[in-house]
């Protein structure tokens, strides 16, 4: 029996393009404000001595303030992996959340399967390649209200990456559950691959353009009728 219900974020839960359409762009047009208005701050210092230090190092140049916001714009739009853009960006999506300027997408179904889920009597759980604290924005102040009340685990790539087993071996060691107590839905065919091959039940999601594949396929949640 499934003690443990685990979800993929990304094409998933949630529309592939939510982080690039609404997450992205958000934290783009609200930068240089944002700098300006918490440039005092000691984590926004930090980062932007992280950002001319970066900058020093690569292109021997010294930035100034403007040119440090011009700077991690070009890396919103290369979507340049650095810790400093990241850093600022989280800060940014949390004024978003919190103001309402734009809620965590889920599809429709979501809500209604996490409640039936709980109604049997196990537990749900997230592992998503966002961080823990993005998972719990976009899960807090969501299109369908906040649903963190009824997840009881939130896992990111500190347990691994998504793609290798030892990272669904981890989940289950963390939950005490046998990896055939768990169930995992992702819309990627290589992550199903490796939860499978440690023995944990997997259903793909076939939302929008994604492939179906060897795993079993559901286009919605409320089409998902058991192990
Ligand atoms: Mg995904």
């Amino acid at each position: 029996m499934t003690k443990l219900f685990l979800f993929d974020i990304e094409g998933t839960t949630t529309d592939i393009n939510f982080v690039h359409k609404v997450l992205f762009p958000y934290s783009f047009q609200n930068l240089e404000n944002f700098i300006l208005h918490h440039q005092t701050s000691p984590v926004i210092l930090k980062a932007i001595e992280d950002v001319r230090q970066t900058v020093l190092e690569e292109e021997k140049l010294n930035l100034t303030l403007n040119e440090v916001i011009a700077k991690l714009r070009f890396w919103i739009e290369t979507d340049r992996k650095h810790g400093a853009l990241k850093e600022i960006q989280g800060l940014i999506w949390d004024h978003g959340y919190a103001k309402g300027e734009f809620k965590g997408h889920l599809f429709d179904d979501v809500k209604p399967f996490f409640t039936s889920v709980l109604e049997t009597g196990a537990k749900i759980g997230i592992y998503s390649s966002g961080s823990v604290h993005a998972q719990k924005l976009i899960f807090g102040f969501s299109t369908s209200g906040d649903l963190t009340p009824m997840i009881s685990y939130y896992f990111d790539t500190k347990v691994g990456g998504k793609r290798e087993s030892s990272s669904y071996a981890k989940i289950a060691q963390l939950t005490q559950l046998h990896p055939s107590e768990i169930h995992f839905f992702s819309d990627i065919p290589e992550e199903l691959k490796a939860a499978k091959m440690i023995g944990m039940h997997v259903t793909q999601l076939l939302r929008g353009d994604t492939s179906p594949s060897e795993y079993e396929g559901i286009t919605s949640f409320s089409v998902f009728n058991g192990n």
